[in-house]
Parts: C-alpha cells; structure tokens; sequence
C-alpha cells in the first residue's frame, strides 16, 4: 500500500483541481491520499466525486497554527484528518483565518503598487479560484510580469519572503489541536524541521503538544534532511505520536512528485481506527 498524507488542490494553493489531483495520485500508484488543503474542506466534495475506483481518499485540511510562548511567535502547519467538517467552533476558526488571508492578500498588493509594481487585488483573487488565498498566488502575479522565475524565487527575502511579508491570522496551536479532537479528527505537526521557512519547531513544544492531544508528526518530508528525520523518529518513540511521511504536493507550485514520501500502512490503519469525525472513502 503507498500512502501519501499531505497534498493540495485549487482550493488552496496547489494548481490540480480536486479531482484532477485524484486522477494524478490514481496516476501515481497510490492507494491512498489525503487531500489537505491550507485552512479549507472546500474540496472535499470534488475530491470524492473525482475518485478513481479502489482508491480511497482521506479528507483533511492543513491548518495555519500559532505558537505564542515565544517572543517572537512561531507559526507552524497542524495536518487534520477525518474531522467533521460541521464542527461549528473548529470551521469558524478556519473561516477567520481565510478572511484574513484575504485581507493580507489585499494588503500586499497595496505594498506592491506603493512600490510601482502593478498587481491587482481582482488578479489575486482569479488566481485563489475561489480558494483560500495564499502567497503562492501573489508569487503567480510576480511571476506573469517577469519579476522572478518561480513560486520558489518568489519566496526570496527581497518579495514575499521578507520585503512584502505581512502576517495573517493564525489558529492558537493548542486551541487547534483541542478543536480537531473535539471534531473526532486526528492532528499531525506538518513539516516540524522545515528551516527554510525561518524556524523549527522547539522539542519541547513538541512535547506540550503531544500531552495536549496531537496524535502525531511528520518525519518525511522533502524540507527535512535525513538528520532531522531521524530526530524526528526518535521523538516520536520517547513521545508517543506516530509518525507519517508525505509530498505535500501543490502541483506546478512545487517541485516535489506526489508520493515522494509515504506513510506506513500500520499508522494509516492505527489513524483510521482513531478517528471518529468521518470515514476515509474508497471509489
Ligand atoms: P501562506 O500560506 O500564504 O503564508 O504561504 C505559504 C505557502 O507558500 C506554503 O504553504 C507553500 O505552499 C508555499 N511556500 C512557502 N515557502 C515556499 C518556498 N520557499 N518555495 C515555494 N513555495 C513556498
Ligand atoms: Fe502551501
Ligand atoms: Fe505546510
Ligand atoms: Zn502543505
């Protein structure tokens, strides 16, 4: 069985439509995917629709999560899986958040034309499709003008990195992995050692974290070198969580495959006998 928890669709930041990304996981070889994408369920009913038959699809999202008991916060990515999608407090959270993205979406572009560069908020928007809104999209509008090559480019300090970062509403972490529980769902810490976004996340908030009900975290990962991957392991066992490994694929926006990490089929099976919200669906 080849297992791919982590990717995104159109109705975030990645560049398949929910159902096309069912078709390339199919495509793929795998036997089961997660569709995860940041701050939304908005896929999950395109997603099951599009599924190609003996391929089962597990429904999540990606949360934006905030840490604040450091100066200065850390924000951080808490994967959810098969919660229900009606869980009022938990798709209120998720709804601010998106307003918010939208808001810093407008605000950024504000900062872009101060600076003479002429990208527009009804631009933005056509790219995001109707999704949640995120940088990946700015760095769209960068890119169509010629001002850098790629998403990754775009990300340099001198655009969306630094130069034109503005900070959005997050979802208190421990608030997030309280919600996800609430809503019978399962949480995993996303791409914990991911330093190329400016930080790692302490062990010892690992641990908090764990003792506050994240069922686990994720070890592979295309931004975590094989060090951290081992640290990671070696966490997990001292703390209880399981252990996962995904793409985190978002299509043209990444260069990473779907299903260049996987994970083990004992965790699926331990993770869908856990969670309580909604069921995984095989086509
Ligand atoms: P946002 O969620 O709007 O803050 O934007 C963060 C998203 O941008 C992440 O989920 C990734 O999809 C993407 N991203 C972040 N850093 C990079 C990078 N260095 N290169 C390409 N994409 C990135
Ligand atoms: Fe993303
Ligand atoms: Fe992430
Ligand atoms: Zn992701």
């Amino acid at each position: 069985m080849r297992i791919d928890l982590h990717t995104h669709s159109t109705a975030s930041d990645g560049t398949d439509s929910p159902g096309a990304l069912m078709e390339a996981a199919d495509a793929a070889g795998l036997d089961v995917v997660a569709i995860t994408d940041h701050d939304t369920t908005a896929g999950w009913e395109a997603a099951s629709a599009g599924l190609p038959p003996g391929r089962t699809l597990v429904r999540g999202a990606e949360l934006s999560g905030r840490w604040y008991g450091a100066e200065p916060t850390v924000g951080l990515h808490l994967l959810a899986y098969l919660f229900d999608p009606g869980h009022g407090p938990l798709t209120a959270e998720l709804a601010r958040v998106r307003r918010s993205r939208e808001q810093r979406a407008d605000k950024i572009v504000a900062l872009l034309n101060t600076d003479g560069i002429d990208v527009t908020t009804a631009e933005i928007r056509e790219y995001a499709a109707g999704g949640t809104v995120g940088r990946p999209h700015l760095a769209q509008a960068l890119i169509r003008r010629g001002l850098v090559a790629t998403v990754s480019e775009a990300f340099a300090p001198e655009w969306l990195g630094h130069r034109y970062r503005l900070p959005k509403a997050d979802i208190d972490v421990f608030t997030a992995v309280r919600l996800v529980n609430e809503a019978g769902g399962v949480s995993v810490l996303a791409h914990p050692r991911a330093s190329s976004r400016g930080h790692i996340v302490p062990d010892t908030l690992i641990a908090e974290l764990a003792e506050a009900g994240m069922w686990g975290i994720e070890a592979d990962h295309m931004d975590h070198p094989p060090a951290d991957r081992a640290h990671v392991r070696a966490l997990a066992r001292d703390l209880g969580l399981q252990v996962t490994g995904s793409s985190d694929y978002h299509g043209v926006n990444k260069t990473v495959r779907l299903g260049a990490s996987t994970t083990d089929p004992l965790v699926y099976q331990e993770m869908i006998s856990t969670a309580t919200g909604t069921v995984p669906l095989t086509g």
